[in-house]
């Protein structure tokens, strides 16, 4: 390299930096921490064969997935990034949860407030109540769906029940 700095690769590695160096556009010699992760993880010439099968244009891509995923391994060495996205469907399946309860709860007060069947004259209290008996299966096929996500998140948690301990 004329004038020079090595890349943040060949700088570890203790190598020259050749002209057509495969590290040098992804890993910059001012950012040397990105290169350490990625090495430390997959090993440099893992990295070098895994940049060299992909076409040029998808190598940076390549580059930010690597980085991620080495810098989440080291955060959580047994789930890694699969624990990440575990952890982020537990909490969608959680939110979804809440919003079905929620969804509910209004449907059950808005059926309170608001009768879906206007009752004929002639209907008596009995039948009145009998109406709204009908009603609450209805509230509660509402409610249903979210057992199967309570279960979902549990299989989840007993799954990957460490990451309460992990901070992300
Ligand atoms: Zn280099």
């Amino acid at each position: 390299m004329a004038g020079n700095s090595p890349c943040a690769s060949c700088k570890m590695l203790r190598r020259r930096c050749a002209k057509d160096c495969i590290f040098a556009p992804y890993f910059p010699s001012h950012d040397p921490h990105k290169f350490a992760i990625v090495h430390k993880i997959f090993g440099a010439s893992n990295v070098s064969k895994m940049l060299q099968e992909i076409p040029v244009h998808q190598r940076a891509d390549a580059v930010s997935s690597l980085v991620y995923e080495a810098s989440a391994r080291t955060r959580d060495p047994v789930y890694g990034c699969v624990g990440v996205i575990s952890h982020l469907q537990n909490q969608v399946a959680q939110l979804k949860m809440q919003l079905a309860v929620a969804q509910a709860e209004m449907l059950c007060i808005h059926m309170q407030h608001e009768p879906a069947i206007p009752a004929p004259e002639s209907f008596d209290r009995a039948d009145k109540s009998f109406l709204l008996q009908n009603n609450l299966p209805q509230c509660l096929n509402f409610v249903s769906p979210t057992s199967n996500v309570i279960q979902d998140s549990l299989k989840s948690e007993s799954l990957l029940g460490h990451h309460d301990m992990v901070s992300y």
